[in-house]
């Protein structure tokens, strides 16, 4: 890229530093994917961004995506050669996308561009970094071990409230070196999410329901993941350490860093906007990544004007952009009809600031103890203005995200899903001038109760009637496609009542059931 000189005489040069400063000696990406979180809790951040002109973005739209994919990692110098970049992103992007375009964009009027990251195995965005980032991990520790760095293999281990669970398992399955359990609250998820992961094909992987709820799934999970004992155990008679391979990692970052360079090409190449014209860019956001991958992009050279940040009721991430405090001493966790988007630490925030405060560590680690000893940071006015000069933020609520749906289906005859919706509403709300960009983050179907309650005025979390609250999510799908005269359900999602039930274990939620859990698939 504009930049880069000679790529063999600054390969590898492109090293990660950690957020918190407490890791040492910064490290090159594959050992920052591998390592996931930094020693010290901090999060990998690049040391150097590359930076790209508009003429370069524009020229990505003649490539296959896979191929922009590639252009991108190889601007980042990452430690791995071109050709294997170039082989994994063709694993990463091709026929497992339903869709030629991976990421098509969808308008629905001159200025109101919806980006669909929903087009992968899994409907759902995280398969646009988790169909990546695993081939990824694999190549990097195959290096590291190349290198006598790493002597082991990895399991990862996943607490799924639902989607990311099955995105990992689509992802991870078939990998070299590298296993995947997944445990789910048992009932605790829905008839399609459940589906989604127990008919999951391929030998490396495994999943378990837990009795009880999400918590205690993931607090048993946590507890497996610190027990010293466990991990030299698995060390030493398996050759295997955990892994979580989550939202934090770097790999899981760049992939999405990608996509905004892409669609701002692929929006010049359909006409939609000139080369060189700002847009905004509006995000339903969760752990933050996405939209922070939407403010990489801006600083890589996409021509971005605000990112537009969307939350429903769990609007910790809202009055923080309005007001420089991120407070949760006195939040309730609620349950939205967006469920991916509930959550209270948005992890990834934490990247965004280390970059707003021009990389202050220091400053990061106070935050990041006043919240974990408060549960309440503030930030410095300066910090507080750049924020607010990059982002503006709204809250949708359940209602809204409903009639929504049901408005945009009647103007435009698109149906959103619940997250996409949400930041639908908040677009209305908080744009300008510049043409918006929304990330759509789920295909309808994966969300199909809310979309027929939308679809037919009830209530946020009114019971179904009983004659379709008995159909499985499949044949709900139908009914909803049927009555709004579409066939559109991905394939991935129509077939799963027929689909073979391969996991069917129910384990109890303490640490020594999902451990024992854990060992036997490994020693399978
Ligand atoms: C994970 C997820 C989000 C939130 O994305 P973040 O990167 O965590 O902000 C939004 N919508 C859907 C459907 C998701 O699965």
């Amino acid at each position: 890229m504009a930049q880069r000189t000679d790529r063999a005489a600054s390969f590898g040069q492109n090293l990660y530093l950690d957020t918190r400063g407490a890791a040492g000696k910064p490290v090159p990406f594959t050992a920052a994917v591998v390592n996931g979180l930094a020693a010290g809790g901090g999060l990998y951040v690049p040391q150097e961004l590359p930076t790209m002109t508009v003429e370069e973005i524009a020229a990505l739209a003649s490539l296959p995506y896979a191929e922009r994919a590639a252009t991108v990692y190889k601007a980042f110098n990452i430690d791995l050669p071109d050709s294997t970049i170039d082989e994994l992103m063709g694993r990463a992007y091709g026929e497992n996308f339903d869709d030629a375009a991976v990421c098509p964009i969808t308008s629905l009027d001159e200025s109101t561009h919806i980006l669909e990251l929903w087009h992968g195995p899994t409907s759902a965005f995280k398969d646009m970094a988790l169909q990546c980032l695993p081939h990824f991990f694999s190549a990097s520790a195959a290096k590291l071990r190349d290198e006598g760095a790493l002597d082991h293999e990895f399991m990862i281990l996943v607490a799924t409230s639902g989607d990311t669970g099955k995105a990992a398992l689509e992802g991870f399955s078939g990998v070299d070196g590298v296993s995947i359990g997944v445990l789910f609250p048992d009932g605790g998820v829905s008839d399609i999410q459940r589906k989604q992961m127990v008919t999951t094909t391929g030998d490396n992987v495994r999943v378990w329901a837990v009795r009880g709820n999400f918590d205690d799934c993931q607090t048993g999970v946590k507890r497996a993941f610190s027990d010293a004992a466990f991990a030299e155990k698995l060390a030493e008679e398996c050759s295997v350490a955990l892994s979580s391979a989550n939202s934090i990692n770097w790999g899981r970052l760049l992939p999405q860093v990608v996509y905004y360079i892409s669609s701002y090409a692929e929006l010049i190449a359909q006409g939609k906007i000139a080369a060189g014209d700002e847009i905004d860019i509006c995000v339903p956001t969760g752990n933050f990544g996405n939209i922070l991958a939407a403010w990489y992009a801006k600083q890589i050279g996409v021509p971005v004007g605000m990112l537009l940040c969307a939350s429903n009721d769990n609007r910790v991430l809202t009055d923080f952009i309005n007001t420089g405090t991120y407070d949760i001493s006195d939040r309730e966790f609620i349950l939205t009809s967006s469920p991916s988007m509930d959550i209270l630490v948005s992890s990834n925030l934490e990247r965004q600031l280390f970059e707003l405060t021009g990389r202050n560590a220091e400053a990061i680690s106070q935050w990041m103890a006043d919240l974990s000893e408060r549960r309440c940071f503030r930030v410095d006015p300066e910090t507080f203005a750049r924020v607010r000069e990059s982002f503006s933020a709204d809250s949708i609520d359940n209602a809204t995200c409903l009639t929504t749906i049901k408005k945009v289906h009647d103007e435009h005859g698109y149906l959103l899903d619940p997250h996409t919706a949400v930041a639908y509403a908040a677009a209305q709300n908080l744009r300008g001038e510049n043409p918006v960009l929304i990330a759509s983050t789920a295909h309808w179907a994966k969300f199909g109760d809310n979309v027929y309650r939308a679809l037919h005025g009830l209530e946020p979390g009114e019971p179904l009637p009983e004659e379709v609250a008995a159909l499985t999510g499949c044949q709900l799908n139908e009914r909803i496609a049927q009555e709004a005269e579409r066939s559109d359900i991905p394939a991935g999602l129509a077939n799963l009542d027929t689909m073979e039930v391969r996991f069917t274990e129910v384990i109890d939620n303490d640490v020594e059931a999902i451990e024992s859990a854990a060992e036997a698939f490994l020693r399978r």
